[in-house]
């Protein structure tokens, strides 16, 4: 299938240059390299928690897999031990808002003391600065969004809603996971609601369907910088005013 790939690139490549040596070849194959790893990454919201969030990290240990943290600022100010074990897991922190305040209709000044305050209270306890920044409920106007990333921030939301906030049982997020998994799909899951406790029950399964489905997990990439991560137009809770 390759070689037919590679034979119909080089048969255009004489067409339009008039050789078959062409460097298009080596872009093609690269390109589908590329396209052929599942990436897929798990975000946990709303912690840490002193229950909820070991547990979650002790699976994530287990089974070799990195995930993206958005924590909050006065949580963390708690529980400072949990954001040390984050960080020196691997994993990424990201800016979820110091009280888990909706910061529509909040002024510049107000938004932007909210993300600083967040972003120190964070880096007084690791020593790094969170890299995404991920608005309580998903909410966000342009105008804000335009604030964070002054900020620094790249905005992440998500693509698949797993509903574990709505206190769902295990059994329910597991079949929203399989339903609704894609490539570069981004899972909402929380390890700082009181439901957590089916977050923490369901995720083994989650991992091993979707490892078992050819996906490798990862935190946000880099790439996306400056970008609303996670829009798109079906399933997300993605809401931009
Ligand atoms: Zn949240």
């Amino acid at each position: 299938m390759q070689k037919i790939a590679r034979r119909t690139v080089n048969a255009l490549c004489a067409l339009i240059f008039g050789t078959t040596t062409c460097m298009l070849t080596n872009c093609v194959s690269n390109v589908s390299a590329a396209t052929n790893v599942k990436k897929i990454y798990l975000t946990f919201d709303d912690g840490p928690d002193a229950v909820y969030t070991p547990l979650i990290l002790d699976i994530l240990h287990k089974e070799h897999v990195k995930a993206t943290f958005f924590v909050l600022g006065y949580r963390s100010q708690q529980s400072p031990y949990i954001i040390r074990r984050i960080h020196n897991d691997g994993h990424e922190i990201g800016n979820h808002g110091f009280y888990h305040t909706y910061i529509a209709h909040k002024s510049k000044q107000w938004v932007e003391r909210d993300i600083s305050r967040t972003d120190a209270a964070i880096e007084a306890i690791c020593g790094v600065k969170p890299k995404y920044f991920r608005p309580p409920g998903g909410i966000l106007s342009e105008s804000d969004g335009a604030l964070v990333r002054k900020a620094g921030h790249p905005i992440a939301m998500w693509t698949l809603d797993t509903n574990d906030w709505k206190g769902k049982p295990a059994s329910s997020i597991i079949s929203i996971v399989k339903r609704e998994a894609r490539p570069n799909a981004i899972i909402l899951m929380h390890d700082g609601v009181p439901s957590s406790r089916n977050t923490v029950q369901a995720l083994p399964s989650v991992i091993r369907y979707l490892r078992s489905n050819g996906y490798t997990f990862a935190m946000l990439p880099e790439q996306y910088q400056g970008e609303y991560i996670g829009r798109k137009t079906d399933t997300t809770n993605y809401r931009l005013r």
